[in-house]
């Protein structure tokens, strides 16, 4: 595996790549500093080994990105409000994933807690009561670390029930906008992404998607 040890190597690399961009194509950057039209809103965790680019050979340009630690979707987050509100009412975007993780380092911290990391065991306390709620189905799981990585997909799916209850997404409903959602797992064991199944009928029934979705 390489490591950049230096954060030279990071800008010598990107005068490389911007080189090798223009080598291919001589209006690359012009056609770059053009207004952007994503057409995926990706909601993912900062852990370093999910490049979200890499992983889906996207080009610049292709990805609206949101990550924070566990891929939280918290409905007090400004943040994450105000991207979901420009993604959805700006770039008219339709297509929204949470991308979560096997191994995420958040989830784990949610169940065995961090030395004296108290603001990281905050915010992922949603997982904390996500898993406690799940317990007994996830303690039969026996493999402790098949355990945290089905409570990654349990985050996921509900993150995503956190996302549809946003104003912004019951607004764009109202307003007949098509949307999509997908939960999807990296399975870093692998390097493939998961397509998770969603309860879309219990989402219609907690009246979070309109009936004809
Ligand atoms: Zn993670």
């Amino acid at each position: 595996m390489i490591q950049h040890n230096d954060y030279s190597d990071l800008l010598r690399n990107n005068h490389k790549w911007a080189a090798e961009k223009l080598e291919t194509d001589k209006s690359y950057f012009e056609e770059l500093a053009k207004p952007q039209k994503p057409k995926f809103l990706f909601i993912g965790c900062s852990d370093s080994r999910i490049p979200l680019e890499s992983i889906t050979e996207s080009e610049p340009g292709e990805l609206f990105v949101h990550r924070n630690i566990a891929n939280q979707i918290n409905l007090t987050d400004i943040n994450l409000l105000s991207i979901i509100e420009y993604a959805v009412e700006i770039l008219n975007i339709e297509h929204i994933i949470v991308l979560g993780h096997y191994k995420c380092g958040g989830v784990k911290a949610a169940v065995e807690g961090l030395d004296e990391e108290d603001i990281v065991e905050n915010w992922v306390s949603q997982i904390s009561d996500l898993y406690h709620f799940h317990k007994k189905e996830l303690e039969s799981i026996g493999d402790k670390a098949k355990m945290y990585d089905k409570l990654s997909e349990m985050n996921v799916i509900s993150q995503l029930k956190n996302l549809l209850r946003t104003p912004i997404i019951q607004r764009a409903f109202r307003n007949n906008k098509k949307l999509y959602f997908h939960g999807w797992i990296f399975d870093i064991y692998t390097g493939l992404i998961n397509d998770l199944q969603l309860p879309l009928d219990e989402w219609k029934e907690y009246d979070l998607l309109p009936e004809d979705y």
